[in-house]
């Protein structure tokens, strides 16, 4: 939306304060995202009041889901867009069109879409495919996201190579389920094709490519030996398993059973070295007895994952969970959560104390956004906005700039974040420090704007 805007001329703020069109991108997925979807619409409402803003446009997974219920109870609001209409921003905003288009195809971008990153210009997303064809109880996102489509190989890798051209350091590969990329192709492994394919794009800097959620049985060990032939291939597997004890995963339609993941993520360990292994579970599943989360906590025990996160579930009234019997209250789910969070906390604590003294390779972001008197950086095996951080507290040689990979040494290590001396740069970014352009600077690279954590105003063209 905001580079087909930004492309039809319109000029982007961050301050609502100043905006004439303000619009509010959300989500439904889970009560706390619909929550803070309605709150940030009811507060971008008040600028129609104070500010100068005369339209509000409400886009995104709550429109899908609750289109009659905004319109009936949020009369603030102007236009609805929906996941599939994307493409009308520009219309809407120019008072061109109002009327909701009728069955709109699945959206999916391509190479070709304008855009501009709401992220850090060191760093992008790139979404490789949209929709899920799995039937997880708990989900609602095929729902609204439709079915498994993925984008076309030659399309991610062309705008991966303009976005490393821009002087992007860093990809992830995004999508419901990446592992399954490419199979409505008819291509297979296509995952580990296109990892492979992204890996050999030619770059004057070292480069990062990662790819975020992986479902279990679609980690073929093809992909992970592409993982381990490629450096550029960050050494990472984001890898959501939900539960481990059988029945809960049976009635999550998920199936497997930790014993069988346990072999998983041993054959990952072996074929990757150094391979860090995210997780997330859902716990409060409906019928999740004490001893099934009992089972949960030995398989995390075992596992010893390097980053874990721990959702508690959400009723949703579309999902197939809904009505199941055997729900578990509130009470029990938060200390669940607790509970395993305690354990990971004593996990991810033994795991970074063992760093201290070694050096990485770390993906310099800029100035910390806890405390001015630090900066900010990542490990490869660290993603960036759900993985802790690496924070520099000293360096050696030139001064650190946002989006140079230098090596770090650690010296002090918390429970999920690491400290450390970042060392002296390598030759090419010693050069760009001494005035040749760093790939962040190439004045010939088309222009990068950023939205994400902003400055102030934000000049598009
Ligand atoms: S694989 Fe992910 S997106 Fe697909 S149904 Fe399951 S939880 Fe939802």
């Amino acid at each position: 939306m905001m580079g087909q805007l930004a492309a039809r001329g319109h000029e982007l703020t961050p301050d609502p304060g100043e905006a004439d069109v303000i619009v509010v991108n959300t989500c439904s997925f889970i009560d706390p995202a619909k929550q803070e979807s309605v709150d940030t619409i009811l507060e971008m409402a008040e600028y129609k009041k104070v500010g100068q803003a005369k339209k509000l446009i409400v886009a995104g997974c709550l429109v899908e889901r609750y289109r009659g219920d905004i319109r009936k109870d949020l009369p603030e609001v102007d236009a609805l867009i929906g996941t599939n209409e994307i493409e009308r921003i520009g219309d809407i905003c120019e008072g061109l069109e109002t009327a909701e288009s009728n069955a709109a195809e699945p959206y999916l971008y391509d190479d070709l879409t304008p855009r501009i990153l709401a992220t850090p210009r060191h760093f992008a997303y790139i979404k490789i495919a949209e929709g899920c064809d799995h039937p997880c109880t708990f989900c609602v996102i095929p729902q609204y996201r439709g079915k498994f489509r993925s984008r076309r190989f030659e399309s991610v890798v062309s705008e991966a190579t303009r976005l490393f051209s821009q002087g992007v350091r860093e990809i992830n590969l995004i999508g419901q389920d990446t592992t399954c990329y490419g199979e409505d192709l008819g291509i297979r492994d296509g995952l580990a094709e296109l990892l492979g394919r992204l890996a050999a794009i030619e770059t004057p800097w070292e480069k990062w490519v990662r790819f975020l959620y992986a479902y279990p049985n679609r980690v073929t060990q093809k992909l992970l030996d592409t993982i381990a032939a490629h450096a550029a291939l960050v050494k990472y597997i984001d890898m959501p398993l939900q539960h481990a004890s059988a029945p809960v995963l049976k009635r999550m339609k998920r199936g497997a059973s930790g014993d069988i993941f346990l072999k998983l993520i041993e054959r990952i360990r072996r074929t990757i070295p150094g391979v860090a292994i995210r997780t997330s579970f859902i716990v409060g599943f409906p019928g999740e007895t004490d001893a099934d989360f009992e089972n949960l906590r030995q398989f995390v025990e075992a596992a010893q994952f390097d980053r874990l996160g721990v959702f508690t579930y959400s009723d949703e009234d579309t999902s197939a969970s809904f009505a199941l019997d055997g729900k578990v209250d509130g009470r029990t789910i938060q200390n669940r959560k607790r509970s395993l969070m305690a354990l990971q906390r004593r996990i991810s604590r033994a795991k970074n104390r063992t760093m201290r003294g070694s050096e990485f390779p770390v993906l310099v972001e800029g100035p910390s956004a806890e405390t001015d008197l630090l900066w900010q950086a990542r490990m490869a095996t660290q993603a960036p906005e759900i993985d802790g951080v690496t924070l520099i507290n000293d360096f050696e040689g030139g001064q650190p700039k946002p989006g140079q990979i230098r090596r770090i040494r650690i010296t002090e290590a918390h429970d999920y974040d690491l400290i450390g001396t970042l060392l002296p740069e390598a030759e090419q970014d010693a050069v760009s420090a001494q005035g040749a352009p760093a790939p962040w600077q190439n004045p010939g690279a088309p222009r990068l704007i950023q939205i994400g954590p902003a400055p102030a105003q934000i000049p598009v063209r």
